[in-house]
């Protein structure tokens, strides 16, 4: 497939914007649509929805669950659709103990806590890279962490009444991923014992800061603590997924995309 989008009126290569669920993209794909129209393109079983939100070019996707589903995703947006930056949003379950449900963590840095080819490499080593950690993108993630702050400060308090929840807080630091929803007191205290400094746990993102690593390409992503990774955690994620994810993706994204624009 031929490289697809420098956007025709602004010249400029499009933001790619993932997340794993439709419903933490929130209303994304409408308000493009109302905004520019959207084209929708069907590649490697997956929808890229092409477009513009606050005349910023964005190429939006559903990469699914799992680290193989979103290292495809990624790549694609890098190849087919040329992007500059990727920005991911989703939930995930908290892990840090100051860490709570209605929480926002940026990452500042990503592994994948699954990853261990030891003796032959050291463990959470990505075997021939050399690297355990992927660093996200520092502006990209500052800017990021600035609009969720914003949507704290704006609407959190009113969040935290309606859904009985604490008031959210920021967090910022080591998010991990593995090919595993973490849903017991033992495996998440297994991930604490191993990664002190982990705040939250999913599925995509160190996937995702691998291959953008690799291509040089910045990205970012922001969770939203969905469950505390326990035995409560199914029940916990889905009424999280359906009642909040989309609310905190549209006030974060919404934000985030305005301060770029
Ligand atoms: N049964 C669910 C599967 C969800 S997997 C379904 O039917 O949809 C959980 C998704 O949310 C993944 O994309 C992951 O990134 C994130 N996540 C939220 N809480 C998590 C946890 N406790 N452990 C791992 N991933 C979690």
């Amino acid at each position: 497939m031929s490289a697809l989008q420098n956007d025709a009126v602004t010249g400029r290569r499009p933001l790619g914007v993932m997340a794993a669920l439709p419903q933490e993209l929130g209303n994304l794909i409408e308000v493009m649509r109302a905004e520019s129209g959207v084209r929708t393109i069907t590649h490697g079983s997956r929808d890229y929805h092409v477009g513009t939100v606050y005349g910023a070019p964005c190429v939006v996707t559903l990469a699914r669950i799992g680290k193989v589903a979103a290292a495809a995703t990624v790549s694609a947006l890098i190849h087919a659709f040329e992007v500059d930056a990727v920005v991911f949003t989703g939930v995930a379950g908290g892990v840090g103990r100051e860490v709570r449900i209605g929480d926002v963590v940026v990452a500042d840095t990503l592994m994948q806590h699954d990853l261990d080819a030891s003796p032959l490499f050291p463990r959470f080593e990505v075997p021939l890279l050399g690297i355990a950690r992927f660093v996200a993108d520092r502006s990209l993630a500052a800017q990021l962490a600035a609009a969720a702050e914003r949507f704290i400060a704006e609407e959190g308090a009113a969040l935290a009444q309606r859904f009985a929840i604490q008031v959210p807080q920021m967090h910022r630091g080591l998010i991990i991923s593995g090919d595993q929803f973490v849903a017991s007191a033992a495996a998440v205290e297994t991930l604490r014992t191993a990664l002190p400094d982990a705040l939250a746990v999913e599925m995509e993102g160190a996937a995702i800061a691998q291959v953008c690593h690799e291509y040089g390409v910045p990205c970012a992503i922001v969770r939203t603590v969905s469950d505390t990774a326990d035995a409560h955690a199914p029940a916990s994620f889905a009424t999280f997924l359906t009642e909040l994810a989309g609310t905190y993706s549209n006030g974060i994204l919404t934000r985030f995309l305005q301060a770029r624009a």
